[in-house]
C-alpha cells in the first residue's frame, strides 16, 4: 500500500507547540517512507471552528516549510461524501437515530465515570435507512457520482434534525498495534458505549468524518498526539464495518505545560508565531527526540527525515516506547 500521511488540524484556535510536534512528526514520517503528506482542515463543527485560524495554521505551517502534497481539503465542504457512506453502512442496521439530551443521558448513568456512557435507551427504534428520507431517486446506483444528490441531502438533515444518529457497537474487544506505544487493547462498548455519527444539531462526528476523509484520501499512516489514541478503537471498528483496509498508527508524546498538563487552548498554550519558526522547529523536533540545528530549514528538515528513519527502524523492530 502507498505511504498517504496527513496532518488534520482543527481551526478552533492556532498552532501551538503540541500541534508542530504532530504535524512535524507525521511530515518526517511520510518522508521517510516515500511517502505523499496531506493537510487536511477539520472544521466540520462550524460552532467551534473559524476561518480565521485556518488561515493563520497554513500560514504557521508554511514557516516552517510543511507544505501539503496536494489540495488542501476542507471538512466543511465535504458533507456530500459523510452522507455517501453512511449510507453505505445503513444495511447493517446499526445506526439509531436518537433524541436523548445530555442530561437524560447523565441521569441514566449508572455510575459516576469520568466519561458519559451512552445507555442505550434508543437501541429500540427502527434503523436508520435511506427510505426514511428519501422515497424518490431510488434508482440512482451508488456509483453515480452525484449521489446523494442535494435534495437528498437536505431531506436527510431535515428528517433528522434535532436528532442524532448513533451506531450500536458490538460488545467486543478490539486489538490494536501502535508503532510507538506497542499492542492496545479496548472493548469500546464497555468504555464508550454507542457513539454519535451524526449530532442532534446536524453536524456529521469527528469520529466519523476523521475515518469516511482518511478512507477517501487513501491514507495508509496515522500519526497524531497521543490524547487521540482512545478514539482509535472506535475508528477501527468504522473500518470494519465500511469492509476498508485499517490505517497503521503512531501516537506521539504530548507537550505538557510544567504542571504536566496537556499543551492546548484550555490550558492557555501560547499560539505560535510564524517569525520564531526556526526555534519552535527545534524546540518540536527535540521532543521528539532529534537534535536540534541552526541549518536552513530545508537542510535540516532533510536531516531529521534520516534521524527520524533511524529511529522508527529500532521502534518497530522493538515496539517499544519512545521518549
Ligand atoms: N482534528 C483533530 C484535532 O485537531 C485531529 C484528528 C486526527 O488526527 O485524527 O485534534
Amino acid at each position: 500500500m502507498k505511504y498517504v500521511g496527513r496532518f488534520a488540524p482543527s481551526p478552533t484556535g492556532p498552532l501551538h507547540l503540541g500541534s508542530l510536534v504532530s504535524a512535524l512528526a507525521s511530515w518526517l514520517d511520510a518522508r521517510a517512507h516515500q511517502g505523499s503528506w496531506l493537510v487536511r482542515i477539520e472544521d466540520i463543527d462550524s460552532t467551534r471552528c473559524q476561518p480565521q485560524w485556518s488561515e493563520l495554521i497554513l500560514k504557521q505551517l508554511q514557516a516552517c516549510e510543511l507544505y501539503s502534497d496536494g489540495p488542501i481539503v476542507y471538512q466543511s465542504k465535504r458533507e456530500h461524501l459523510y452522507l455517501r457512506y453512511l449510507e453505505e453502512l445503513m444495511p447493517t442496521k446499526l445506526l439509531y437515530p436518537c433524541r436523548c439530551s445530555r442530561l437524560q443521558i447523565e441521569q441514566a448513568q449508572t455510575r459516576t465515570r469520568q466519561t458519559l456512557i451512552y445507555p442505550g435507551t434508543c437501541r429500540r427504534h427502527e434503523p436508520v435507512q435511506r427510505s426514511d428520507y428519501r422515497g424518490f431517486n431510488q434508482n440512482a446506483s451508488s456509483t453515480d457520482l452525484s449521489f446523494p444528490t442535494p435534495i437528498a441531502r437536505s431531506g436527510f438533515f431535515e428528517f433528522f434534525c434535532d436528532t442524532s444518529i448513533r451506531i450500536e457497537v458490538p460488545n467486543q474487544t478490539i486489538h490494536w498495534f501502535d508503532r510507538r506505544l506497542g499492542e492496545q487493547q479496548q472493548n469500546p462498548s464497555l468504555d464508550v458505549g454507542d457513539f454519535v455519527l451524526k449530532s442532534r444539531d446536524n453536524h456529521f462526528s469527528y469520529q466519523w468524518a476523521v475515518v469516511v476523509d482518511d478512507i477517501d484520501q487513501g491514507v495508509s499512516d496515522i500519526v497524531r498526539g497521543e490524547d487521540l489514541a482512545d478514539n482509535t478503537p472506535r475508528q477501527l471498528l468504522l473500518y470494519d464495518l465500511l469492509k476498508r483496509a485499517k490505517p497503521q498508527y503512531f501516537h506521539v508524546p504530548l507537550v505538557t505545560t510544567t504542571i504536566g498538563e496537556k499543551l492546548s487552548k484550555q490550558t492557555n498554550a501560547p499560539a505560535l508565531d510564524p517569525s520564531c519558526a526556526s526555534e519552535d522547529l527545534n524546540k518540536a523536533a527535540l521532543h521528539l527526540g532529534l537534535t536540534p540545528m541552526s541549518a536552513p530549514l530545508t537542510e535540516r528538515l532533510q536531516s531529521w527525515v534520516q534521524q527520524w528513519s533511524d529511529q522508527c527502524m529500532g521502534l518497530s523492530h522493538r515496539a517499544t516506547k519512545m521518549g
